[in-house]
C-alpha cells in the first residue's frame, strides 16, 4: 500500500519538475523509475517556496565559507540570503516526518556536498552545503541523505534506501 511507503524529501526539479532558476527541470531517472516506487516523495524547492520566482537571476554561495550569503552570480547587487534564511528557519517543522532527503547537488541551497563558495569572484571550496540542506540536515541530524551525483552509486543508493527504511 502506497501508505507503507516511507516519506522522502527531494528537491523538487529532480522529479522533473520547471523550477530552476533557468525554467528548466533536472529529472533524475533514478528517482522516477525506482526511488517513487519505493518511497513516498516530498517535493521542496526551496527557492520556489520563499518567493523567488520561475524562472529567476542565478545565485551562488558567496563571502564566506561559515556564513556565506546569496548573492546574484551575474549580477552582485541581487542578495536574496534574508529571504532564503527565513524560509530556512520555517521549513525543517513541516519536515518532520521525513525519513530521508535526496538534494539537488551543487545548488547553493540544495547541494548536500558540492556547492561552490565564492570569495572574491574566486571559487574557494566546491564541497560545501547549500543553504536549506544545511539547516534540514543541522535540524534533523540523523536524517538518511544523498544528492542525485551519488544515486548512480549502486552502493551509497542501496545505503542511502537500506537507512531510509530502517528509521
Ligand atoms: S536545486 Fe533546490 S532550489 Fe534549485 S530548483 Fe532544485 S529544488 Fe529548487
Amino acid at each position: 500500500m502506497a501508505s507503507d511507503r516511507p516519506l522522502v524529501g527531494i528537491s523538487q526539479c529532480l522529479l522533473g519538475d520547471a523550477v530552476r532558476y533557468d525554467g528548466k527541470s533536472k529529472a533524475n531517472n533514478i528517482v522516477l523509475d525506482k526511488l517513487s516506487q519505493i518511497f513516498r516523495l516530498v517535493a521542496v524547492c526551496p527557492e520556489v517556496e520563499a518567493g523567488l520566482s520561475v524562472p529567476r537571476p542565478p545565485v551562488q554561495l558567496t563571502g564566506s565559507i561559515e556564513n556565506p550569503k546569496l548573492i546574484g552570480r551575474d549580477d552582485p547587487s541581487i542578495d536574496v540570503t534574508a529571504i532564503l534564511q527565513q524560509y530556512c528557519k520555517n521549513k525543517p517543522a513541516e519536515l518532520d516526518q521525513l525519513s530521508g532527503f535526496i538534494f539537488k547537488s551543487r545548488s547553493p541551497s540544495c547541494g548536500l556536498n558540492s556547492t561552490p563558495v565564492f570569495i572574491n569572484e574566486k571559487c574557494v571550496t566546491e564541497t560545501s552545503r547549500g543553504i536549506f540542506a544545511k539547516k534540514l540536515c543541522e535540524t534533523f541530524k540523523d536524517l538518511a541523505v544523498i544528492e542525485d551525483t551519488d544515486l548512480e552509486h549502486t552502493e551509497t543508493l542501496n545505503k542511502f534506501i537500506r537507512s531510509v527504511i530502517k528509521t
